[in-house]
């Protein structure tokens, strides 16, 4: 296990780690870390998502693509963006859909934002006969361009690192982790919060907490959507963020959305999150309300936050299974009805999942 042993270094040296630290450190910051070369989504993977359970998602989300582009004047040039394409069946499948939108398809330009060469492989396989030339970056920092631009991610946010904070006796800490010297275990504990004008704007923003309160903060994601929303502002364009996550301003945050949404998957079951570090999926809830307030602190409004269900019946996910439906055999039509019924579950993932449109 390399990088629990690079994390178990990192602590004997400085005494701790911090959280976005070791998300950075058993994620994307060495080569053997868990998205530079695992694959870690599908059947064989540690986790499923939705569009490889269905066709039906990237084709919904290019019908939506095109409206935006419509509502853009059909620009002759429109990048598509995509964070963390996975196997790239999301652009795949939107791209196909595009082709009965001709002056779409042809307007689009396709760059896709991922740092795992196996997955990497994947794409460019998965995407051979798509008829389009494919740009690859390894951080959308790097994408630079001067068209109107939609932008996508699917459980891409969650996978950026976090920082967390916990309440002890009315004063704020950072969570960090430490090694324990009597079982070798590593475990929670805390440190005074650097920023002490952060500390003090946490106890005005969120005196309902209670003792053993945790807030938690992804700079990253941050740092991303000011990008996005900064790039739209200047060249125009919209956004699709899906993900799993919490809506929690703080005015109205129930005492009980105070907690550490941490968690890692490993063969398609959650797991201990700090046993097997590196080889299982580490991620975290994603915090739509500060992604909003970042958008809106770029002079761009999003729309209200909905649910991935709401999201793909309004954007004609029936009407898709219907048209399917008629030209595929019985079994195959079957197969694509239960897919959706799993993409809208209204108990599953059709609510656990949140869509922000900007
Ligand atoms: N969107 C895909 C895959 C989701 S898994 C789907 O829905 O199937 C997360 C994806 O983000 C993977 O492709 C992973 O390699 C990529 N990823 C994770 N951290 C990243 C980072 N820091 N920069 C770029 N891509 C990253």
């Amino acid at each position: 296990m390399p990088i629990e042993s690079n994390i178990r270094k990192l602590i004997a040296k400085n005494g701790l780690i911090k959280i976005d630290d070791l998300m950075r450190e058993a994620l994307s910051a060495s080569p053997s870390a868990y998205y530079r070369n695992k694959i870690p989504t599908g059947e064989s993977g540690d986790f499923v998502t939705a569009p490889e359970i269905s066709q039906l998602f990237g084709e919904v989300i290019g019908l939506w693509a095109i409206e935006k582009w419509e509502k853009l004047g059909r620009p002759k040039k429109i990048s598509l963006v995509e964070l963390g394409p996975g196997r790239g069946y999301l652009m795949r499948d939107l791209l196909k859909v595009a082709e009965l939108e001709p002056d779409f398809f042809k307007a689009a330009e396709i760059s896709l934002v991922e740092i795992n060469e196996n997955l990497i492989a994947e794409q460019k396989k998965n995407l051979k006969n798509s008829g389009k030339k494919i740009q690859f970056l390894d951080h959308i920092f790097k994408f630079k361009s001067k068209s109107p631009t939609v932008f996508l991610a699917n459980e891409f946010f969650d996978a950026l690192p976090i920082k967390q904070y916990t309440k002890h006796k009315e004063l704020w800490y950072e969570a960090i982790l430490i090694e324990d010297p009597s079982d070798g275990k590593i475990k929670y504990d805390k440190i005074g919060v650097n920023n002490k004008k952060l500390a003090e704007q946490f106890k005005i923003d969120h005196p309902e907490a209670s003792d053993g309160a945790f807030l938690e903060e992804s700079l990253e994601s941050l740092e991303t959507m000011r990008f996005i929303a900064d790039f739209i502002k200047k060249f125009g364009g919209r956004a699709l963020i899906i993900d799993y996550g919490y809506y929690a301003p703080p005015a109205f945050r129930k005492r009980s959305e105070y907690i550490s949404t941490l968690q890692a998957v490993k063969n398609h079951s959650y797991a201990p999150a700090l046993e097997n570090i590196g080889e299982s999926d580490l991620s975290a809830h994603v915090d739509f309300y500060s992604l909003e307030k970042t958008c809106r602190e770029s002079g761009v409004e999003p729309e209200k936050l909905t649910t991935q269900r709401d999201f793909l019946l309004k954007y004609g996910i029936s009407l898709r299974l219907e048209s399917l439906s008629k030209i595929l055999p019985k079994n195959e039509a079957e197969t694509l009805s239960k897919q959706a019924a799993r993409l809208i579950s209204p108990s599953g993932m059709g609510t656990l999942f949140k869509v922000l449109s900007i």
